[in-house]
């Protein structure tokens, strides 16, 4: 099973793909995650991304394009897509690179919030330095102990563009790019619409329910 999560900056992409890891079994393929390795590991790659990144514009398709096919070479079945395809050329080349290895997309559900959530989501959000656990400052706070109740770090990250200025590019960019992606799954028959502005567990059985 191939499923796409599609939302803007702050929908809930991350947070549910790890719930589908730990449940379904699937890969995640954070192309946002993939990217941001690249940048702390110091690759060319990752420096010449890594402006791009913080002002919240899209990295060019290739470079994402090459980063996913890389991954669906190496084999594998059940892939959870988190913020990947993000334009229409990306779209039509993962249809393409499933199709290599004789998969196709199974579901796309898109996680429907309305903007003046994002801003404190994003705002308040950190993650788990050792495991990526997602946490909100007010949504879902770390425990009071101090360590990641998934793992037991004590180390928590805030990125670089988690801020109001790069947000605001970066929903600009949604819309202008990735938002006719709802239209492109849409006519193919594969969109479905979650409330994403529901408590994380109700948009977890919500997603849940459109898999079975
Ligand atoms: P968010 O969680 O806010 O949706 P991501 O972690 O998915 O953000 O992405 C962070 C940044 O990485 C994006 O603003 C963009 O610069 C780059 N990026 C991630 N995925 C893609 C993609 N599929 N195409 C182009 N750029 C991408
Ligand atoms: P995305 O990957 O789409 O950018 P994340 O999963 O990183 O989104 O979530 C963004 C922030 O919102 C995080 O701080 C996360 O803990 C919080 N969050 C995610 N889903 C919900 C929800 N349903 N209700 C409230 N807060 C949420
Ligand atoms: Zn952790």
């Amino acid at each position: 099973m191939n499923i796409i999560l599609l939302g803007p900056p702050g929908a809930g992409k991350g947070t549910q793909a790890k719930f589908l890891v730990d449940e379904h079994g699937l890969t995640q393929l954070s192309t946002g995650d993939m990217l941001r390795d690249a940048k702390e590991s110091g690759t060319e790659m990752g420096k010449r991304v890594a402006e791009v990144m913080a002002r919240g514009e899209l990295v060019t398709d290739e470079i994402v394009i090459g980063l996913i096919r890389e991954k669906l070479e190496a084999g594998g079945r059940g892939f959870i897509f988190d913020g990947f395809p993000r334009t229409l050329p990306q779209a039509d080349a993962l249809a393409e690179l499933l199709q290599e290895e004789g998969q196709k997309v199974d579901h796309v559900i898109e996680l429907r919030v309305d903007d003046e959530a994002l801003v404190q989501r994003i705002a308040g959000r950190s993650t788990c330095a050792n495991c990526g656990e997602v946490y909100n400052d007010t949504t879902k706070p770390i425990p009071a102990d101090g360590k990641c109740a998934k793992c037991g770090g004590t180390e928590f990250k805030r990125r670089a563009d988690d801020n109001e200025e790069s947000l605001r590019k970066r929903l600009m960019e949604y819309y202008k790019q990735t938002s006719p992606l709802i239209g492109y799954y849409y006519v193919k028959g594969q969109h479905e619409v979650v409330d994403g502005l529901a408590d994380i567990e109700s948009v977890k059985a919500a997603v849940n329910a459109k898999l079975t």
